[in-house]
């Protein structure tokens, strides 16, 4: 029986909850760490993480040509490193080996009990050792509400913006994983009404809405990927919010750009799901007009149609939704992001984490971070248990959920969470 995960009639002999994030049309891939294992390489399955390297050891995952000990890293990068192709055999394998009428595991008692570990009983850890990151500023919503606060509501989009999907270079360094706590960043702020710069930590604490894809596959420096190409190099998506310090932020980026208002921590959500998981949501991107020149042209529809929220927890009170957006608002999509990452020669490397740039939809609901839902401090938003947030305070718990859906299936990402810490 050939078994494609993508089927949305399947099923499985695993207990998926409604509305879970993981049916077994998902099957995202992660690191994860129990009380007895050490950091290996599991699949989510309902409320379970499924262990590849017992799979893999112990012949479930025999014909698929793996190379020996693949998945028992405390990264993801080799195995992805072997492409889209093999990535994607072994998930349709896991989706044959999890479905309803397939006995292998489900009446392999002794097997299924060490194979199958609730997630309450997991720790999840970083999934790729990520060499690189790039951020881009791919949402027109966003561009346009962060020019029109700044600078001039009528001039809001820089003239280079419609012509090139505008990036710059983070810090991987600080990439942590969903959970690490973040603490409020120091930094030099320029107040106002003051002549001088202080130091202190930052009033201005945000969160940014992000997705971000991981990058599979090299290319060698000097050569070029092209919008064709693009997705062979692209293994799959998280859940990214790219904390900014707006105040540091505004006092230091002229004339060079982002620096220390960005790079003390950016938070990552712990499964990867992948590109092949995401193709029943593709959807038309935005018209792109005028229209761009022709490396950065693409054929077909490049957007995902990824339903995405924020929710800010505070210390004491329930959780407040504060924005819903969705993925498929950017203006840019990955294609062109990569053809144009690489234009130049730029090589780029396995493991590699590009983010979307926040993720603001047209009404201010949806507007992805605080800056613009509060647009720059002027409205205060109303958490649940009657506070005001203008930006975040120690404390605050932000949590970032996305999921695609459509006839019935429902591929999530699970959830990108971070607690602010006071300062050190
Ligand atoms: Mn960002």
């Amino acid at each position: 029986m050939q078994i494609t995960a993508n089927n949305p009639e399947l099923t499985s002999w695993v207990e998926v909850p409604p509305g879970s994030d993981f049916p077994i049309q998902n099957l995202p891939f992660g690191i994860f760490k129990t009380r007895y294992l050490s950091a290996v390489a599991g699949v989510a399955i309902g409320n379970y993480v499924l262990d590849l390297v017992y799979l893999h050891e112990n012949g479930f995952l025999d014909g698929l040509g793996l190379p020996a000990g693949i998945f028992n890293q405390k990264y993801l990068n080799n195995f992805i490193a072997l492409g889209r192709k093999p990535a994607r055999a072994v998930r349709n394998r896991i989706a044959e080996l999890l479905s309803v009428g397939v006995d292998d595991l489900q009446r392999n008692v002794a097997a299924r009990e060490i194979a199958l570990i609730p997630m309450s009983e997991v720790q999840m850890q970083m999934p790729v050792f990520i060499p690189n990151y790039t951020d881009f500023y791919s949402s027109e919503e966003h561009a346009t509400n962060v020019g029109s606060m700044f600078r001039d509501p009528k001039n809001a989009l820089l003239p280079n913006w419609k012509h090139l999907p505008v990036g710059y270079h983070g810090r991987a360094s600080s990439i942590v994983a969903s959970g690490t706590n973040i603490h409020r960043p120091k930094g030099q702020i320029k107040l106002q009404e003051s002549e001088f710069p202080v130091y202190c930590p930052s009033l201005k604490l945000d969160f940014e809405l992000e997705l971000a894809f991981i990058t599979c596959k090299e290319n060698s420096l000097g050569t070029h990927i092209t919008t064709n190409e693009a997705e062979d190099y692209i293994f799959g998506f998280v859940l990214f919010n790219d904390w900014s310090a707006r105040d540091i932020q505004q006092w230091e980026y002229v004339p060079l750009g982002p620096f220390l208002g960005k790079n003390f921590g950016s938070t990552l959500s712990p499964w990867v799901v992948t590109l092949d998981a995401l193709e029943p949501f593709r959807v038309k991107g935005p018209e792109q007009f005028p229209h761009v020149l022709p490396y950065l042209a693409v054929e077909g529809n490049k957007n995902f149609d990824v339903n995405l929220e924020v929710l800010i927890q505070p210390d004491k009170g329930e959780a407040t939704t504060v924005c819903r957006s969705n993925a498929k608002y950017l203006y840019w999509n990955v294609n062109q992001q990569l053809a144009h990452h690489t234009t130049n020669g730029c090589n780029i490397q396995v493991g590699d984490l590009y983010a979307s740039g926040t993720i603001s939809g047209p009404s201010p609901g949806s507007f992805g971070s605080l800056l613009e839902l509060n647009w720059n401090g002027q409205r205060p938003l109303q958490l649940a248990n009657g506070e005001h947030r203008k930006f975040l305070e120690d404390g605050d718990t932000v949590i970032i959920k996305g999921y695609a859906e459509k006839a019935g299936v429902r591929i999530g990402f699970g959830s990108c969470v971070g607690k602010i810490l006071p300062a050190l």
